[in-house]
């Protein structure tokens, strides 16, 4: 059978009109500058789709933007509605979406499956009570379990999104909230580091000197661990480890944990971790020694590190390294030798 490959048309449904204060969004100082999404919009985007998409591709149609269940029901069917001639062409295979814990019930999980949605992704952020609070979210941990109890009783994928670096978070929180996470049994997770955005309310908290953002060493190490976590430990797929990078973006960010390619960072964190157990099991480094260290294919920029950073740290250690492809050696491993 040949793997058929997927694409996501992805349309962003600007929530100009949220009632919720999240510290960390700027949705209020963009409002008037999004425009609404319409069903036009919807049908613009998925025949472009049509016309570029290989016919070996299927696609699927996600509304991302965080609250897609809390709009008002009329436009939220506009935009489902518009999306079915697609998904009936069978060119389109299901419709994804992000929205609220608490903007989750029965009536709205039933609409959604009859509009062919196939996967539903919760923004819990945290599964601390206070962190939540103290971030304006507007729901609790416990309307993450509900909503993401009944997401899986009526059959929909379930994906969950966390944050780190949060106001009132620390590394053992957001630790404690990837094992919360996990326990619900997301198909898929993503780990977005708090970014500190102009004109927000976390922006005001930093400048008073209320909130310091983690550094991007100190993200990068939390996040290394996350991803290790759910995925190694688990078997959950991280399909996201920071936000999409984007002029905008580059514009509005002011601090926090951003980088443009944090995954890799991370990846790369974790290679170097391995490695250094791996050689330190070895004994002490000994001058005058090439060590190989072999890992897979796909593992041998994350093993040599952005800018030879993994290098250079092992060099600090007083390992001099080389490294090789090997296809035998299985992905996250490090085999190392001397010579
Ligand atoms: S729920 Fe929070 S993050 Fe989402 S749009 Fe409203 S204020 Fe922004």
């Amino acid at each position: 059978m040949t793997e058929q490959k997927h694409a996501n048309v992805a349309l962003f449904v600007p929530h100009a009109g949220c009632p919720h204060d999240c510290c960390f969004c700027n949705q209020r100082t963009i409002a008037g500058t999004s425009k609404p999404l319409s069903a036009e919009d919807v049908t613009a985007a998925c025949d472009e789709a049509l016309r570029t998409l290989p016919a070996d591709r299927r696609a699927q149609i996600a509304f991302f933007g965080g609250s897609f269940t809390a709009i008002e029901r009329e436009t939220m069917e506009a935009l489902l509605r518009a999306a079915q001639p697609f998904l009936q062409s069978g060119r389109f295979d299901g419709i994804r979406l992000s929205t609220r814990p608490d903007a989750v019930d029965e009536e709205r999980l039933r609409l959604l499956a009859h509009y062919g949605v196939t996967a539903i992704e919760l923004g819990a952020q945290s599964m601390d009570d206070c962190v939540l609070k103290a971030c304006g979210r507007g729901h609790t941990a416990a309307d993450t379990v509900r909503a993401a109890t009944l997401i899986r009783r009526y059959g929909f994928s379930l994906g969950l999104q966390m944050m780190t670096g949060l106001p009132a978070d620390t590394e053992d929180g957001a630790r404690r909230t990837a094992k919360a996470l996990a326990a619900l049994r997301p198909d898929t997770v993503r780990i977005y580091p708090t970014v500190v955005l102009r004109g927000t309310p976390l922006e005001a908290r930093m400048r008073e000197g209320r909130y310091t953002p983690p550094s991007l060493d100190e993200t990068v190490a939390l996040c290394a661990e996350l991803l290790a976590y759910f995925e190694q430990t688990c078997g959950i797929p991280v399909i996201r480890l920071g936000l999409h990078d984007g002029e905008a973006l580059r514009e509005e960010a002011v601090a926090g944990g951003y980088h443009p390619a944090l995954r890799e960072l991370c990846e790369g964190q974790l290679y170097v971790n391995t490695a250094l157990a791996v050689l330190t099991h070895m004994g002490p480094p000994q001058p005058d020694t090439v060590y190989t260290l072999r890992v897979h294919p796909k593992a041998v920029s994350k093993m040599i590190g952005q800018r030879k950073r993994n290098r250079q740290r092992l060099a600090r250690e007083g390992y001099t390294v080389r490294v090789t492809a090997d296809p035998d050696v299985p992905l996250w491993e490090v085999r190392a030798e001397k010579g």
